[in-house]
């Protein structure tokens, strides 16, 4: 069997202002034709289609395409999509027939013009190899599912971890289920139930809490001959658009028992709403543990705080200034030492081109999130400056190797701020271990990102906070002005509190 492969990436936040380019794509993760083939770096969806393909011997025939993949942004410009789709298309009509299809996409990915650009690039698929041909689409478990995709593929695959750990797992499942059907030896039906709720990301891990025990119900229900496949989709919740919510995806050959089990785990969704609701600290709440010192009896671990409303992860631009601006405001450079970090391309610059040692005045944040807040005027030395290149020394993304483009560290008195060209995913110690600073020695650190840096910074500290403050991405759902999602829609209308559940 010729199994058609590849995937296009991104994870869209309409309340963000940033754009990604094809150069976006083609800096952070680019594959074409024969490159898909190649031994795999990166332990993603495309490692798990060939190693699942390899498994099952020369039976596979693999015709590549395009697979790749951007940091989140704000919606994707025409410009970039149309672009995207023409070098797939190109492959799509290089490889001739086939007869299957296996294709990553995100799922919440919205083009400035069309809220579903997953849906367009399945449609683009669909009109190349035929009605007949099966396409398994694998999607990120913060995909906003949509009732255009389910309609043109035959089996969607989502991920089911989160912190995302089963990229490739999830690949070689997704090849699996093609394998099966493009041998005729299942035919399934596929149930998608929207939930009207969305919650933050903060609270979507899955190994505690309401979704470790919503996955255990699905998988319970494959073990029990319920379904044949299930996926939970917890919405990523910055998504201002008409077919919003999160989302429940079945599949069996009794359609019957596909509806069954997709109704169920619904119902089992909906009912855990209320436990989604996490805490927020102002950053002076923060300061005055600061104040406080340690616990005692022990030695002082680092306060470890998210921005996560400023996320790269989650589409933000990473620019926001915020906390810097409060922590001044509170003396701290005066009193501890923080680490920060900020994107501001100008100002890095500025403070490269300046050199160690100098003494600059900038004017850093906010440069691209303008409706988010105002550049904040700083005084201090540079400490170091660096072309930005390092690589992840751990959890999901360990070994890859990361870019912050040109970067330089200023010290504000007490206070490093990491200033870089271009976001990265700043929940890795080994970012400011790149630039000379040591996160375990510091009396706060600062990430930006909704929970992926718990996996390296629980090894550092217990003393962790998600902080409440403006940006696009932030855990504070009522301060975002939704104009467009469906209503009624949890947690901004009235619904019964869901009962037994006690909320955290
Ligand atoms: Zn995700």
């Amino acid at each position: 069997m010729k199994i058609a492969i590849g995937g296009l990436i991104q994870e869209s936040n309409t309340f963000s202002e940033s754009r990604s380019e094809l150069s976006d794509f083609r800096n952070y993760y680019f594959k074409l034709g024969g490159e898909l083939l190649e031994p795999q770096q990166a332990d993603n969806e495309l490692a798990g289609f060939l190693q699942a393909a390899a498994a099952e011997g020369p039976d596979v025939e693999l015709a590549p395409t395009l697979f790749t993949q951007a940091v989140s942004s704000g919606p994707v410009p025409r410009r970039t999509l149309d672009d995207l789709k023409r070098l797939l298309s190109e492959r799509l009509d290089a490889i001739g027939g086939c007869d299957g299809v296996l294709f990553s996409l995100h799922g919440a990915w919205v083009a400035e013009d069309n809220d579903d650009a997953d849906e367009e690039i399945v449609r683009l698929i669909r009109s190349r190899v035929g009605p007949d041909v099966p396409i398994v689409a694998t999607l990120d478990s913060h995909a906003n599912v949509t009732r255009g995709i389910v309609r043109l593929v035959d089996g969607i695959v989502g991920y089911r971890t989160f912190p995302h750990t089963d990229y490739a797992e999830t690949g070689r499942r997704a090849a699996r289920l093609l394998f099966r059907i493009v041998r005729g030896e299942t035919k399934p039906h596929l149930r998608m139930k929207k939930v009207p709720m969305i919650v933050p990301a903060e609270r979507h891990e899955t190994s505690r809490g309401p979704m470790a025990e919503l996955w255990a119900e699905a998988l319970a229900g494959e073990r029990d001959g319920r379904s044949g496949l299930a996926s939970l989709f917890l919405v990523q919740p910055w998504l201002d658009v008409a077919e919003m919510g999160c989302s429940v995806v079945v599949m069996d050959d009794d359609p019957g028992k596909a509806e069954a089990e997709a109704e169920r785990l619904a119902a089992l969704m909906w009912s855990k709403r209320d436990r989604f609701r996490i805490g927020l600290r102002r950053v002076d709440e923060v300061a005055a543990l600061l104040e406080a010192g340690a616990s005692p009896g022990r030695a002082a671990a680092p306060i470890v705080v998210s921005d996560s409303a400023d996320s790269p992860g989650a589409g933000s631009p990473g620019d926001s200034n915020y906390v810097l601006r409060e922590l001044l405001r509170l003396g701290a450079d005066r009193k501890w030492s923080c680490l920060l970090s900020m994107v501001d391309p100008e100002a890095a610059m500025a403070a490269a081109a300046a050199g160690e040692g100098s003494a600059v005045k900038l004017r850093v944040g906010h440069s691209i999130s303008r409706a988010y807040g105002e550049p904040l005027a700083i005084e201090g030395t540079v400490a170091r400056v660096g072309d930005g290149k390092f690589r992840f020394g751990g959890g999901t993304v360990a070994g890859l190797e990361a870019n912050m483009g040109r970067c330089a560290v200023v010290r504000i008195g007490a206070v490093s701020l990491l200033l870089m060209e271009r976001p990265t995913f700043t929940g890795d110690p080994a970012m400011y271990r790149s630039v000379g600073l040591e996160p375990a020695d510091a009396d706060l650190v600062l990430v930006k990102s909704a929970a992926q840096f718990r996996a390296e910074y629980e090894k550092l500290t217990d003393r962790i906070y998600i902080l409440d403050t403006p940006g696009a991405s932030t855990a504070n759902l009522a301060g975002l002005p939704f104009k467009r999602i469906p209503r009624p829609m949890y947690p901004f209308d009235d619904f019964p509190t869901s009962k037994g559940d006690e909320p955290q």
